[in-house]
């Protein structure tokens, strides 16, 4: 069986306030709700304060992004050893406003890759087309070099500790979210690719009232979530669709 997962991505928000009372009501608020592991991935400067506020409770904390080297002269960058030492279980690597905004390479998300298993992180690998590429028939070619490029790299064992996450650029944080038909095409063309008990998470703007469409899909295996993350009751409410999934589901 394929675990459940739901993950929050901060992206730049949060200040130590907001960040210990929406902590503090996530954790309550998946109480109880063990068959969906869970994590958030935080800025940098909080990770050591959110360490010790979740240290024992059952949500996992991570990073979005890291260097692809393990240290050295690279000003401004955060290796994989440094995110070990505050507990980090997750790093997202290669997801879209990276690549777009910070022309990170297919090269340079397999080397990120390398670097967080390289040191027991697991990389939460995000793969997705744009709207143009969707619109000219490109999508299964996009998805499939970008996990090839990574899996050519670190193998195809590899996948044995990362997740992947399909998540078309078009619909992070645009409030328009990929079809459950949609969704689950990509998805069953990266199943074919990855191992089978890797999850394939999904992200794109998904909100309580359309995570249970998207997680009811059978290779659909739970969300990375953005915008709604930042919500305590937003990211609860999806925690639970993906319960409720995995009970139908098994
Ligand atoms: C994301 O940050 O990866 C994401 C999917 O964002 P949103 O849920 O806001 O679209």
């Amino acid at each position: 069986m394929r675990y459940r997962f739901v993950v929050g991505n901060w992206k730049m928000h949060g200040n130590r306030a907001s960040n210990r009372a929406l902590l503090e009501a996530v954790v309550k608020g998946i109480d109880g709700l063990e068959a969906v592991e869970c994590a958030v991935c935080v800025p940098f400067p909080y990770l050591g304060e959110i360490a010790g506020q979740l240290a024992g409770a059952r949500l996992a904390w991570g990073a979005q992004n890291l260097s692809e080297h393990a240290q050295g002269a690279f000003t401004g960058e955060v290796s994989a050893p440094m995110l070990v030492e505050f507990g980090c279980r997750y790093v997202i690597v290669g997801h879209s406003e990276r690549r777009q905004l910070f022309g990170e390479t297919d090269c340079v998300v397999a080397a990120k890759y390398a670097a967080a298993l390289a040191q027991g992180l697991k990389p939460i690998l995000c793969v997705g087309e744009t709207l143009s590429q969707r619109d000219a028939g490109q999508t299964e070619e996009v998805v499939e070099r970008q996990l090839r490029v990574v899996l050519d790299s670190n193998g195809k064992k590899s996948l044995e500790n990362a997740v992947v996450a399909y998540e078309p650029v078009w619909a992070i944080g645009t409030g328009r979210t990929a079809t459950q038909e949609q969704a689950q095409a990509v998805h069953a063309f990266l199943r074919a690719r990855v191992l089978p008990e890797t999850r394939i998470l999904y992200g794109g703007s998904v909100k309580p009232d359309n995570a249970a469409a998207l997680f009811a899909m059978p290779d659909v295996d739970g969300g990375l979530i953005g915008g709604a993350s930042l919500v305590a009751g937003d990211f609860i409410a999806v925690v639970q669709a993906a319960a409720r999934a995995a009970q139908r589901k098994g």
